[in-house]
């Protein structure tokens, strides 16, 4: 209720499309905005969280999940990677809009996520960013995610353990096995006994082929962990 007052008062803008929003949620995005994200629910891959169109019928695994080898269990996003979201995103990473993040982790926190249980983890662990990326940027952008959903759903949040020691080549042109040979070995633990006999979830902010959490799922799990599940703010669909 304060803020819907703060918010008729101050009129304050839309982080999305800078429009004035007034609607009183709070979270800085306007109802069109909102609106116009392409939530992902079910049918999907009961693994990788990809939706399946139709849009009727029940969960099942996907081709790709049949066929390939995963570390974690499950992995869901909120929304698809297109219009408003993907718009976001990248003025939330390339633009150095870190508000804009914490809104959008905002959204993250209130988003449905079939088979998906915060309960479950004992940790939260971001994708690392390599030290000279994290340099240039200032922050690391599925870290200023992971740190509203560990707020709310009062999980610890563990920046330190899981480490990008190589710096990986941009995936954006890259297929889905040159995506996992890209990011092979780009990941280290610093302390593998604080992953042991834990279930973790990792978070970032785009899943596309999958490869990258994959790869973290992969040195997590040698290491000991229980279980490894991942969630991302958009999917690439
Ligand atoms: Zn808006
Ligand atoms: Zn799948």
């Amino acid at each position: 209720m304060i803020q819907g007052l703060l918010d008729l008062l101050f009129s304050p803008q839309c982080v999305i499309c800078g429009e004035t929003r007034g609607d009183g949620t709070g979270d800085g995005i306007c109802h069109t905005c909102r609106s116009q994200i392409g939530y992902i629910t079910s049918p999907l891959c009961h693994r990788c969280g990809l939706p399946f169109i139709p849009e009727s019928g029940i969960d099942h695994f996907c081709q790709d999940c049949l066929q390939s080898s995963l570390f974690f269990v499950i992995a869901r996003a909120l929304g698809r990677y297109e219009g408003g979201l993907k718009e976001a995103i990248t003025r939330f990473k390339y633009q150095e809009k870190i508000t804009l993040g914490e809104h959008l982790g905002r959204i993250m926190v209130q988003g449905m996520y079939p088979g998906l249980s915060f309960s479950l983890y004992h940790v939260l662990m971001p994708v690392p960013l390599h030290p000279k990326r994290l340099r240039e940027r200032g922050f690391n952008q599925a870290a200023v995610l992971a740190s509203q959903l560990s707020r709310r759903y009062r999980i610890p949040l563990d920046l330190f353990s899981l480490r990008r020691i190589r710096p990986t080549e941009s995936q954006i042109h890259l297929g889905f096995h040159e995506r996992r040979k890209n990011v092979k070995g780009a990941f280290t633990l610093k302390d593998a006994e604080k992953v042991q006999r834990k279930n973790i979830l990792v978070i970032d902010d785009v899943y596309t082929s999958g490869a990258t959490v994959n790869e973290c799922a992969k040195v997590l799990m040698k290491a000991g962990a229980a279980r490894v599940d991942v969630l991302t703010l958009a999917r690439a669909v």
